[in-house]
C-alpha cells in the first residue's frame, strides 16, 4: 500500500492529451459512397444539381392551374396522366388538368395538385381511363399547392455536407440525392488487436488445461472496434515471450493505423509488452518514443503507450493496455478511443461527459488520488434525467458487471456520491 502511494500517478487528461496530440487525421482517400459510413469528410459535398431536379407532385391526384379552380367545384378535362419517371411531354391549357402521380413532374402550366381524394371522375366510362375523361375538382387549391419546387431540399452549388462532417446513413442518402458516387474521407483506421499471455487458451478450444483461462480481451476489443466504426484487424494471441512478442509487434505496426495489445505491461515478471515496446522506441533512432503509465484511474491504472514509425509517414501508435478484462476496455474507452477517433478525423477531444443523477450512493475509497470510474447502469428517469446505479461488482476481473453497464462513472478523489448527487458518466452503450 505504501509503495502504491509513492508510485507517480499520471492524471487521466494529461495521458489524453499525450494521445490526442500525437494522433493526428490519417491522409484522406477516395471513398465509395456505399464504404463512407462513419467516416469524416476531408472535402465538403457540394450539389451539382438541384434536388429534386424538376417539380415534380407531392400526392396522387391532378395537376391543374390553381386559378381554375377559384370557383370550385368545377369540372376540367383530363389531358393526359403522367407516371412517376415520366417526361413532362403534356401541357395544360385553362380548363384542363392532367392525372399525375406523386413523384411525376409537373406539366407546363399546371402550377398546383388537387388531391385524388378531392376528385370526382366525370361520367366513368367502363374500361376507360380515367385520363381520357373529365374530373370534378371539389376544392380550391392554392397554387404551389402539393408541388415541390426544383431545389426545394437542395439547391445546385450548395454545400450538402461540409469537412469535418462524421457521416450518418443520413447524410449517405443526402449525398446519393445528389448523384456522387465518392466522397473524400479520412480513411476508417485500421486497428489491431493482440492478446499477451501463457496462459490464454482462444474460445472454441474444448479443454481449458489447468491453470489456464479464455482469452476474452481480444474478443471483446476486436467487437468494441467494430461497434465504435473502426476496421478491426485480429492479430491472434502472442506468449509471454520477448522475441515472438517483438516480432508481432513489428508485423503490426507495418500493416496497422493503431495497435491494441493486452497485459504483460504491470509489474510481474513475465510481463514484456513494456519492455518490448520500450525496446522498439528505443531502436528507431528518435523516431519512436514510448512511454510506461500509471495512469491515475481505477480501473486501468497500468498503461504503455508508443509511437512507432511506420510504413507510411506517420508513426503507429500502440497502446499497451492492461490485461485485466475491466482494465482494458475501460482504458479503451477513455484513452485508446479518443485518439483512434482522431486519427479518423474526428475533433480530438477526451470522452464527451454526460450529466446524470446517481440513483443510489456510489462510494469509493478516498485518498488514492485515482480518479474512479465504476461501471453503471444509465436509466432514463420520471423526470428525464438520466438515473445511474451501480451495475455490479466492481473488480477489475468482473467482466459481467461490464456488459450489465452502459456507462462509466466519474468519481474523482473523495468519499463518492449520495443518492440524488450530479454525477458525471462516459456512455459506452445504449440507453433503454
Ligand atoms: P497481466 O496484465 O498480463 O498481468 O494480466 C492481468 C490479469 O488479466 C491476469 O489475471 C490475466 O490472466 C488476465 N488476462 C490477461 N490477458 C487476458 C485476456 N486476453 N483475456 C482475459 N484475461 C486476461
Ligand atoms: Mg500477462
Amino acid at each position: 500500500m505504501a509503495a502504491e502511494h509513492q508510485e507517480v500517478l499520471t492524471p487521466l487528461a494529461d495521458v489524453q492529451r499525450v494521445v490526442l496530440e500525437r494522433c493526428t487525421p490519417l491522409s484522406p482517400v477516395e471513398v465509395r459512397l456505399d464504404e463512407a459510413l462513419g467516416l469524416v469528410l476531408a472535402d465538403a459535398v457540394t450539389a451539382p444539381e438541384d434536388v429534386p431536379p424538376f417539380a415534380n407532385t407531392a400526392m396522387d391526384g391532378y395537376a391543374v392551374r390553381a386559378e381554375d379552380t377559384a370557383e370550385a367545384p368545377v369540372e376540367l378535362d383530363v389531358v393526359g396522366i403522367l407516371a412517376a419517371g415520366a417526361a413532362p411531354l403534356v401541357a395544360i391549357r385553362s380548363g384542363q388538368a392532367v392525372q399525375i402521380m406523386t413523384g411525376a413532374p409537373m406539366p407546363d402550366g399546371a402550377d398546383a395538385v388537387a388531391i385524388v381524394e378531392r376528385t370526382e371522375t366525370v361520367d366513368p366510362r367502363e374500361g376507360v381511363r380515367r385520363a381520357a375523361g373529365r374530373v370534378r375538382v371539389l376544392d380550391h387549391v392554392e397554387p404551389g399547392k402539393h408541388v415541390r419546387s426544383a431545389g426545394s431540399d437542395i439547391r445546385a452549388g450548395s454545400t450538402v455536407a461540409a469537412v469535418g462532417t462524421l457521416l450518418t446513413p443520413e447524410h449517405i442518402g443526402t449525398i446519393a440525392s445528389t448523384g456522387a458516387a465518392f466522397v473524400r474521407a479520412h480513411p476508417r483506421p485500421r486497428v489491431g488487436v493482440m492478446a499477451t499471455g501463457d496462459e490464454l487458451v482462444d474460445v472454441g478450444d474444448t479443454r481449458l488445461a489447468p491453470g489456464r483461462i479464455r482469452d476474452s480481451n481480444r474478443h471483446a476489443l476486436l467487437a468494441r472496434l467494430r461497434a465504435d466504426g473502426f476496421a478491426a484487424v485480429d492479430l491472434g494471441i502472442v506468449p509471454d515471450q520477448e522475441d515472438p512478442m517483438t516480432e508481432a509487434v513489428e508485423r503490426a505496426v507495418a500493416t496497422c493505423d493503431a495497435v491494441l495489445t493486452t497485459g504483460g505491461v504491470s509489474m510481474g515478471e513475465f510481463d514484456f509488452v513494456k519492455i518490448v515496446l520500450d525496446k522498439l522506441a528505443s531502436g528507431t533512432s528518435g523516431a519512436g518514443e514510448s512511454r510506461r503509465l500509471s495512469v491515475a484511474i481505477r480501473p486501468g491504472k497500468p498503461l504503455s503507450l508508443a509511437f512507432l514509425p511506420g510504413p507510411g509517414s506517420g508513426r503507429v501508435a500502440v497502446f499497451g493496455l492492461p490485461g485485466n478484462p475491466v482494465s482494458s476496455l475501460v482504458s479503451y474507452l477513455v484513452i485508446a478511443r479518443p485518439g483512434l477517433r482522431a486519427l479518423g478525423g474526428c475533433r480530438a477531444e477526451p470522452p464527451v461527459r454526460v450529466p446524470a443523477v446517481a440513483g443510489e450512493a456510489l462510494g469509493r475509497r478516498a485518498g488514492d488520488g485515482k480518479l474512479h470510474l465504476p461501471r453503471v447502469r444509465v436509466d432514463w428517469g420520471p423526470d428525464g434525467r438520466l438515473v445511474a446505479r451501480s451495475a455490479g461488482g466492481q473488480l477489475s476481473h468482473q467482466l459481467g458487471t461490464m456488459a450489465a453497464a452502459n456507462a462509466l462513472a466519474l468519481l474523482p478523489d473523495g468519499p463518492g456520491v449520495d443518492p440524488g448527487d450530479r454525477v458525471e458518466v462516459i456512455l459506452f452503450g445504449p440507453i433503454s
